[in-house]
């Protein structure tokens, strides 16, 4: 084993993608990109990851972990 995560194409990115989405993580993998989603616990498909940076504020995953956070679920 040498502990290194290999990630099918479908999650890898040639450049590094923003969000404004406090649970959206930029991480590395061989020279290449992808975002992780600190809500869902896992990464995410380059076609997800559009959705996280153009529309991260009526994500419903964003949304129910910032109440979740407020105590209010
Ligand atoms: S799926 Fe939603 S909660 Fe997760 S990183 Fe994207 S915008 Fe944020």
């Amino acid at each position: 084993m040498t502990g290194k995560l290999l990630y099918p194409k479908i999650f890898l990115l040639s450049y590094r993608p923003k969000s404004g989405c406090k649970y959206f993580e930029v991480r590395e993998s061989e020279g290449m990109y992808y975002a992780y989603c600190k809500v869902l616990e896992r990464p995410l498909q380059r076609s997800v990851v559009e959705k996280c940076e153009r529309f991260w504020e009526t994500c419903p995953f964003r949304k129910m972990a910032a109440r979740m956070e407020e105590g209010e679920l």
